[in-house]
């Protein structure tokens, strides 16, 4: 019998801010039926052998990927690379980088923290992620959580660690551009994750998709964890008007979060090209 695709190219595990490792986020995807995953903690590549290891032994295909987090007109967006090679030395860097700016960053917000009168954050977030992780603001919600100075994440984003917010340190990433080149230049495609968390309006949409497909983005995620059936086909006509690939992922964070599952997704609508056809997948598992 012919098996079922089953797509999911965005989540996270503990070498970011996933609450799985990336062992047993394989073995989680296995579960739920999926057939090919990618694998994309924040700017990191830190947790793809564990997961291609794992994947191995499981009869699973792993895309080793990425998500960048970069600056395009001082806003913030994400960049999804798949089908990176996590040792081209440039992405190599850059990650490097990357985690030394997130731990300055964390070091701001945690001084910034005590001037609230809130101590202990430093440790607190190195302890979770250890030597190689990323720290992340997820991380600070948790601390904040942990301590009851908060009863929500979200409510720590509303807070203390949101934009504007009195934790809030702004960050320069690096230039979208700077990021799509190291993705492609590594061998991957890069994608725009969840294009409509930026909250743009549709000029802005429309300006950062020109650039985005100027300096060589070649997909978009038209379907992730939380978008239903009208935001889908908001994201496909963009797909469409930008000749763009689709991609589909969840955005798995944590089985904590309920209405968010590996594999559990919308199937990409039939006029939008997948963009696993812009992928070098082996043909059998
Ligand atoms: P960072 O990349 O360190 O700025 O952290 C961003 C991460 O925090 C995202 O990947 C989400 O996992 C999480 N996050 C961002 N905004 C929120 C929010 N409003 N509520 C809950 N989690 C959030
Ligand atoms: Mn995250
Ligand atoms: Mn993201
Ligand atoms: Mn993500």
């Amino acid at each position: 019998m012919h098996m079922p695709e089953i797509y999911d190219l965005h989540c996270h595990s503990t070498a970011s801010d996933g609450a799985l490792s990336p062992a047993e986020l394989v073995h989680r995807a296995k579960e739920f039926g999926v057939t090919s995953l990618a694998l994309t903690d924040h700017d990191t590549v830190a947790g793809l052998k564990e997961a291609q290891n794992t994947a191995d032994l499981s009869a699973i295909r792993l895309i080793p990927g990425i998500e960048l987090s970069t600056s395009w007109k001082n806003k913030c967006f994400h960049i999804v690379g798949l089908g990176i090679n996590p040792a081209f030395p440039a992405l190599a860097e850059a990650t490097r980088n990357l985690q030394i700016m997130r731990f300055e960053r964390a070091q701001k917000i945690a001084d910034k923290l005590e001037k609230k009168g809130i101590s202990g954050a430093m440790e607190a977030v190195n302890n979770a992620v250890g030597p190689e992780g990323m720290i992340t603001r997820s991380h600070f919600a948790d601390f904040l959580l942990a301590h009851c100075h908060v009863s929500t994440q979200q409510e720590a984003f509303d807070r203390y660690l949101g934009a504007g917010k009195p934790a809030y340190a702004p960050t320069l990433w690096a230039e979208m551009e700077q990021a799509i080149q190291w993705i492609t230049e590594s061998g991957g495609v890069a994608v725009l994750a969840h294009p409509l968390r930026y909250k743009l309006t549709g000029s802005w949409i429309n300006r950062l998709l020109s650039a985005f497909k100027e300096v060589g983005g070649a997909g978009i995620e038209v379907v992730t964890g939380r978008y239903n059936k009208d935001e889908i086909h908001v994201v496909a006509n963009y797909a469409r008007r930008y000749d763009l690939a689709g991609s589909v992922g969840s955005d798995f964070h944590s089985p904590d979060l309920q209405w968010v599952e590996l594999g559990r997704l919308a199937p990409l609508p039939e006029n939008i090209k997948p963009i696993w056809e812009l992928l070098h997948l082996p043909e059998n598992l």
